[in-house]
């Protein structure tokens, strides 16, 4: 995807994504046991989550509703028919010892996804996208607590059974920050689907797959053009435990310098699984890599063909942040930078379009996208700790808007005591007699000060206009600080052009 020229001598890096997300349903995938996070291990779980012999699955309309629209997000071909599969391991998070997967008819085949790095747009292949569900959780105690060195391990079935969608990318990447940039897009657009919290825990997981390719084998003339035998000949390894954009980024950076390493000294690379260790910082060795024969696929019986056609058609999905990025640059003439910002959530370009739809866009667009998003970042805050609280920021707007109060002290103090200490920006603007100063006693400062400083005066009258600044600092003193600098500037050049 990248359109670099091959140089004699690179060495290439092909990285290709598949990626767990779990979707937001009430209810798991094939039972009725709620979805939601409790502290109390195996308490949402039923004889069918459990796999409890002669438990039957029931397929969740809500799961598949969710899939079709991730398929139509990313443009993939939905058949008309789709099969679940049975892919047999042995493991205790898994209580039947398969898991209920999809495999040569998965939901969605064939889609993209559209990704910007460093200013560049690309578009990345989703070779397929599958539902199935989620093994149990387990949990390392005593000794050292991992998975090597624990004294024992208990398992958690709460997770068994939510709903997951794998997506699984081309090996189109070329670089780990292009990875961090795709996650980040699919991330974007799950949550305006409504299918995906990014804020739960272990909602989206990642495998990653990495080789290095020697410029001598690619037979294009770029890195975008490694062909199949290529791609099929390179030893890969597979990275997992990798949980977010930061995490992918920086496992792969490791492998990336390892792999490179080791074809520089003439070493091979293992074809194998690697554990991403977070704490430390590398990628272990855990097994060989298991190939697709080890899973002994088979049709899952106890459920039917899935038949989507005829409903997938009503299913409506929401205007996507790429497209709302498109049209806040037409519509309200933003910056490619300002719509970008605005897009990153759905709430955030929702409360942009409430205020823009009031006031004027552009200053929308500062309150929303600098002063709101700043000072949130700033205090490590989502939009979604004021979600109930829009309104007041809509209403501090407004006191800008209509010259209540200056810019200044509307970020600086209302703004910040808000979010500081949750007053409403009413409450903020009396207490602090904020209100800015009625014209008539700006001009009456301005009438005052020019008596009471005949130096300064007498200064600028011969040409030194920065004795304006030190007669606009009187009256700011005068005026307790809440007049408008620049007016009082111009309020101060008229007295004195007099
Ligand atoms: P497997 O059968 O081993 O699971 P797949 O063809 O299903 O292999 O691909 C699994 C993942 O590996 C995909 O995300 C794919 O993009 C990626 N992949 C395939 N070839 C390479 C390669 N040479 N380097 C890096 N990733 C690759
Ligand atoms: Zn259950
Ligand atoms: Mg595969």
């Amino acid at each position: 995807m990248t359109a670099q020229t091959v140089q004699q001598g690179d060495l290439v890096t092909v990285i290709g994504l598949e990626v767990h997300v779990q979707l937001e349903t009430d209810t798991k995938i094939f039972c009725g046991c709620s979805t939601e996070r409790t502290d109390e291990p195996n308490e949402n779980v039923c004889p069918v989550c459990l796999g409890l012999p002669g438990a039957l699955p029931v397929l969740n309309e809500a799961a598949v509703e969710a899939a079709v629209k991730i398929g139509k997000a990313i443009d993939a071909d939905i058949p008309e028919e789709t099969r679940f599969h049975r892919k047999n391991y042995y493991y205790p998070d898994l209580p039947k010892n398969f898991q209920i997967t999809q495999y040569d008819e998965p939901i969605c085949a064939d889609g993209e996804l559209e990704i910007s790095v460093e200013g560049d747009r690309r578009t990345v292949t989703v070779e397929r996208a599958h539902l199935e569900e989620d093994p149990g959780s387990l949990q390392h105690v005593g000794g050292g607590g991992g998975i090597d060195s624990a004294e024992y391990t208990l398992v958690d079935y709460n997770r068994a059974g939510t709903p997951l969608m794998e997506i699984v990318t081309a090996p189109d990447f070329r670089s780990p920050a292009e990875v961090r940039a795709f996650l980040a897009e699919l991330e974007e657009v799950l949550e305006y689907l409504g299918v995906f919290d990014a804020e739960r825990d272990g909602s989206l997981r990642i495998d990653a797959n990495l080789s290095i390719i020697p410029a001598e084998e690619i037979d294009g003339e770029d890195t975008a053009e490694i062909g199949a035998e290529a791609l099929a000949a390179a030893n890969r390894t597979e990275v997992k435990n990798i949980s977010s954009h930061k995490g992918a980024q920086k496992a792969l950076a490791y492998e990336e310098t390892r792999q490179k390493n080791a074809i520089q000294r003439g070493r091979a690379v293992e074809q194998e699984t690697r554990h991403w260790d977070e704490s430390r910082g590398i990628t272990v060795s855990m097994r060989s890599k298991e190939e697709e024969k080890d899973y002994r696929y088979f049709e899952e019986a106890d459920l039917p063909p899935l038949r989507v056609s005829g409903w997938k058609e009503e299913i409506a999905i929401p205007e996507l942040p790429t497209a709302r990025r498109e049209r806040f640059e037409d519509e309200y003439g933003l910056s490619d930078e300002a719509a970008s910002k605005l897009t990153s959530t759905k709430q955030v370009a929702d409360f942009y379009e409430d205020v823009a739809g009031e006031y004027d866009p552009d200053l929308a667009a500062t309150w929303v996208a600098d002063n709101l998003l700043g000072e949130l970042n700033y205090r490590d805050m989502e939009i979604t700790a004021i979600e109930g609280r829009l309104e007041e920021v809509t209403r501090l707007v407004e006191l800008v808007a209509t010259d209540e109060i200056t810019a200044k002290n509307a970020r600086e103090t209302v703004l910040r005591s808000m979010l500081d200490d949750g007053r409403t920006p009413d409450e903020v603007v009396a207490e602090e007699g904020l209100g800015k100063t009625g014209e008539d006693e700006v001009k009456r400062a301005v009438v005052e000060a020019v008596e009471e400083n005949p130096d300064a005066v007498a200064d600028y009258e011969s040409g030194d206009d920065g004795a304006i600044n030190f007669l606009v600092g009187q009256v700011m003193q005068k005026t307790g600080g809440s007049a408008d600098p620049g007016d009082v500037n111009q309020l101060l050049r008229a007295e004195l052009e007099d």
